[in-house]
Formats: structure tokens, C-alpha cells, sequence
């Protein structure tokens, strides 16, 4: 998502008690954030943070963290998240590259991945969050029968991802190439990326992976 950098987005989530600000601090110690020791599931690269929210409210027995790298992208979410009264959702403006010093090892339960930047030039490709690169982050830090969902309408992407991730020694659990058509259907939570290309008749890419 390429957002006009918005003056003082990073003032406003400096302020913001709905962002943990020194999330590095947090590592190993996400349950004292939370209050309680309930499982973590996280969005990277969560944009305005839809899908999170709504996650946040019908599972109210899951702590979730949203993560996004850009403060204008975010703060559009905090605008959001400023209307609900939720105790299980923090967001952190930080780099999905930071997630090991983030999170310990087995801390996280899932790990969402919707509708990334594809980043279609082979040279970028390590930029890509199912490279082989991250799912070694994500390795560090989901526990040992956590999952990775990944969704997305570019299907480039999701055929690198069909290789990249075997490739780094996960199993591709579940797949489909038409979301909306399909058994994995069940209780999805639309993005509002999925809600877009959705309404202009793309169909929706899934997987589900674990080591
Ligand atoms: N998940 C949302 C959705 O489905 O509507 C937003 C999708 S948008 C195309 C991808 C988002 O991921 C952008 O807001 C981008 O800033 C964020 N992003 C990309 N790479 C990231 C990274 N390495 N760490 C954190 N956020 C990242």
C-alpha cells in the first residue's frame, strides 16, 4: 500500500496507546502486554488493519498484533481502532524483518500474510514475505504447530510461493486458487485488498503452511 507519507502520522502513533512503541522489550513477554497468556496470532503488513480488527472482535480469546512499516498506512488504522473497545489487539509500526527480536521462539501462534507487495522483479524477490529469507524469520518465532496463512490475488506471487516455501522446508497444509469458491471459504475475513479485487471479479488465492 503506497500512501502519501501523511505530516505527523509519526507524532500520532508515538502518542498512541493502541501502538507498543518498544516492542523489542516485549520479547518473551508478550503475555504481561496482554495481561493473560492467551495464544498470539499476527498480521504482517496489515495496512489499514481490516481484517485484524475484525478478527480482534470475534475471537476475543486470541491476543492479535498488527504489524505495518508505514506510519501513514497505520495511522489510518488507529483512526479505525479508535472506534472500538477491544483489550486483544496492538499494533507496531516496524519492519517485518525485526519479528525474531520482536517475538521469542514459539511465542507466536499464526501468522497472517494478506495480499503482500508482490515485488515482481527477480533481483526483489527476497523482498517478498513468503521468500525463503522470511519464512526463516517466521521460523524463529511460531510455535512448533504454528501456521502461516497467505492470502492474495497475484497469482506470480502465489506460484513463487507454492516453491518458495516447500523450499525452505514448510508443507503446504491446504491450497486453493479461488478462495471464495471453495471449502476454505469457511469464516474468511475479508482485507480491504480482498474486498477490492474481489468486487472487480479476481479470484482470491489461499495457502496454509507448516513446518
Ligand atoms: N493486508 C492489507 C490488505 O490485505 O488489505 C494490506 C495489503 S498492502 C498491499 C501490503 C502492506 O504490507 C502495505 O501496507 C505495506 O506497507 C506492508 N508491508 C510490506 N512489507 C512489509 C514489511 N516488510 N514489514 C511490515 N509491513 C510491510
Amino acid at each position: 500500500m503506497r500512501l502519501r507519507h501523511i505530516p505527523g502520522s509519526e507524532e500520532e502513533i508515538l502518542k498512541s496507546p493502541h501502538v507498543v512503541q518498544d516492542a523489542k522489550e516485549k520479547r518473551g513477554r508478550w503475555s504481561e502486554v496482554f495481561g493473560n497468556d492467551h495464544p498470539i496470532h499476527i498480521e504482517v503488513g496489515m495496512g489499514k488493519g481490516r481484517f485484524i480488527m475484525e478478527l480482534a472482535q470475534r475471537n476475543p480469546q486470541i491476543n492479535y498484533v498488527g504489524i505495518e512499516r508505514y506510519s501513514s498506512v497505520l495511522l489510518r488504522g488507529l483512526q479505525k481502532r479508535s472506534e472500538l473497545v477491544l483489550s486483544n489487539i496492538y499494533f507496531l509500526c516496524e519492519d517485518a524483518r525485526e519479528l525474531a527480536e520482536i517475538f521469542a521462539p514459539g511465542e507466536v501462534e499464526k501468522i497472517y500474510l494478506n495480499f503482500s507487495d508482490p515485488w515482481p522483479k527477480d533481483r526483489h524477490a527476497k523482498r517478498r514475505l513468503t521468500s525463503e529469507a522470511f519464512m526463516a524469520v517466521y521460523d524463529q518465532i511460531l510455535s512448533p504447530d504454528g501456521t502461516v496463512e497467505f492470502k492474495t490475488d497475484n497469482r506470480g506471487l502465489f506460484d513463487y510461493s507454492l516453491e518458495s516455501i516447500p523450499a525452505a522446508g514448510w508443507k503446504i497444509v491446504e491450497h486453493t486458487f479461488d478462495l471464495h469458491n471453495s471449502p476454505m471459504a469457511e469464516g474468511n475475513v475479508m482485507t480491504e485488498y480482498e474486498m477490492k479485487f474481489s468486487s472487480e471479479g479476481k479470484p482470491i488465492c489461499k495457502l496454509v503452511a507448516r513446518r
